[in-house]
């Protein structure tokens, strides 16, 4: 490793991949360990972060790889012979699949129907493999006015509920069936309800 590299990594004070400052640890043995609000945890090689620092567009999708990564608790180290790839899992995610993950998000932490859900694109936007807040705020405002979502005070635009017609979408109730929710959340107990129906 080069002087020089090792000078300009001294020197930073932000997230390499969204630019917002961020916690950096350079005394991990292997690579860099970054914590973000935005990016969530992970760790890069020095080489990976001199290869974002040459390839702007592409930091955008690893930002969703290590977020997404990073709240399934299981944060990836970026290398050079990694990060392309991961970056490409999020770079064609469809406008309608972006769309889906805000609303299994708010599904995910709902314990109960109309629960408030923190939920702000300026920092969640990289969980739905939106390429910026502006983004995020677009499909978020959209699906309100499609009565997906709601948001619950007026003015606090970082609290969200999964509205009904939301919850149509990804549990919708089946003829003669259980909903999706009570398979998803009672495994086990659908398992047997299940067995006892044959
Ligand atoms: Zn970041």
């Amino acid at each position: 490793m080069n002087a020089g590299l090792m000078d300009s990594l001294d020197k930073i004070t932000v997230c390499e991949l969204c630019g917002r400052p961020a916690k950096i640890d350079r005394t991990a043995p292997i690579a860099i360990r970054f914590k973000c609000d935005v990016c969530g945890e992970f760790s890069a090689t020095v080489e990976a972060v001199r290869a974002f620092q040459q390839n702007w567009e592409i930091r955008v999708y690893v930002s969703a790889a290590t977020r997404q990564a990073s709240a399934r608790r299981k944060p990836i180290t970026l290398g050079i012979d990694n990060y392309l790839a991961l970056a490409e899992e999020h770079r064609w995610t469809s406008v309608q699949a972006k769309a889906r993950k805000i609303l299994e998000y708010l599904r995910d932490k709902s314990e109960s129907f109309g629960q408030k859900v923190p939920l702000s694109n300026d920092i969640d936007y990289p969980l739905f493999d939106a390429v910026s807040p502006g983004e995020c705020w677009d499909l978020m405002s959209t699906l309100k006015e499609r009565n997906h979502i709601v948001q619950p005070f007026k003015a606090d635009t970082k609290q969200w509920s999964l509205a009904m017609d939301g919850w149509d979408i990804l549990e919708p109730l089946q003829a003669g069936g259980i909903p999706g929710l009570f398979w998803r959340r009672t495994p086990g107990l659908c398992r047997r309800a299940a067995k006892a129906l044959q």
